[in-house]
C-alpha cells in the first residue's frame, strides 16, 4: 500500500507524499536523496515512528504502525529506531558517555547498566576514550559520532539519520559513512538522507524522491 502524507493548513490539505510505495529489508543500507522540498523528511519521519501516514501503510518489523496513538507508537520508536538528526543534539552539560545514555533513562534502564551499556556504544564508534568529554571538547565529526552511539545505545533494528553529514567535512563525512557501513555490516538497517551524491555512494541502495514520488530506486 502506497504512503500518502498531506499537511494541513487550517483545512487545507497539502499533499506532500503523493504515493510512496518502499520496501526496505532488514539488515540494508539505504540512501534516500532528492530536491529540497521532495518529502525525504516527511519519509523519514514516517519511518522513525515521530508521524504516522495521512493514508497507505506502513509495516514495521511485522507490526502495522500507520494508525497507532501517539504513546503506543512512541514505544514502538523507543523500543526499534535510533535516529541521528543534521544537528546533533548532544546536551551540552552532560559528557559523552551522559548524553549516550539518556535514551536509556527514558527506558527506565538503572544508572550502571546505562553506563556500561553508553560505553559498549562509545566504543561501537570508535570514541571509548573520549567519554568523559563534553561537546566543546570534542570535533564535529567526534559529536556525530556520539549521536551515533547515542542512536545506538538501544540496539535498535532502523537506524534512519536525516542529512548526518550537512555539517561535517568532506573527510569527517567519509568517516561517518564508513561508519554507517560497519552498523549496517553488523546486522542493522541503516537509511539516511543526503544531498551528496559521492556520499549516496557509499550506500548499497539509492532511493530518489522527486515531488513526493520514488523517481528510482536502484541499487549501487
Ligand atoms: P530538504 O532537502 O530541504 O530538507 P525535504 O525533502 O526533507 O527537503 P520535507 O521537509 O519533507 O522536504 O518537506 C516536504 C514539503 O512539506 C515541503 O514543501 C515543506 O514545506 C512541507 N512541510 C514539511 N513539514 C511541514 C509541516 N510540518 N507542515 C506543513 N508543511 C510542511
Ligand atoms: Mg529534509
Amino acid at each position: 500500500e502506497q504512503i500518502l502524507k498531506n499537511y494541513y493548513m487550517g483545512t487545507q490539505a497539502i499533499p506532500v507524499l503523493k504515493g510512496v510505495s518502499l520496501d526496505i529489508h532488514q539488515n540494508e543500507y539505504v540512501a534516500l536523496m532528492g530536491p529540497s522540498g521532495s518529502g525525504k523528511s516527511t519519509l523519514m519521519n514516517i519511518l522513525g515512528c515521530l508521524d504516522t501516514p495521512t493514508g497507505g501503510k506502513y509495516v514495521l518489523n511485522g507490526k502495522d504502525v500507520s494508525k497507532m496513538p501517539d504513546d503506543e507508537l512512541a514505544n514502538v520508536r523507543n523500543g526499534e529506531i535510533g535516529f541521528v538528526f543534521q544537528q546533533f543534539n548532544l546536551l551540552p552539560r552532560l559528557t559523552a558517555a551522559e548524553n549516550v545514555a539518556l535514551p536509556l533513562i527514558y527506558a527506565g534502564v538503572g544508572k550502571k547498566e546505562r553506563l556500561e551499556r553508553a560505553m559498549e556504544a562509545l566504543k561501537q564508534v570508535g570514541l571509548e576514550t573520549r567519554s568523559h568529554h563534553k561537546s566543546n571538547e570534542l570535533s564535529g565529526g567526534q559529536i556525530q559520532r556520539v549521536a551515533i552511539a547515542r542512536a545506538l545505545v538501544n540496539n535498535p533494528s532502523l537506524l534512519l539519520a536525516d542529512e548526518p553529514t550537512g555539517n561535517l567535512d568532506s573527510k569527517t563525512s567519509v568517516e561517518v559513512m564508513e561508519l554507517f557501513s560497519q552498523i549496517q555490516q553488523a546486522g542493522n538497517t541503516v537509511v539516511l538522507v543526503t544531498h551528496e551524491e559521492d556520499i549516496a555512494a557509499y550506500a548499497k541502495r539509492i532511493v530518489r524522491l522527486r515531488d513526493g514520488l520514488i523517481e528510482s530506486d536502484r541499487l549501487n
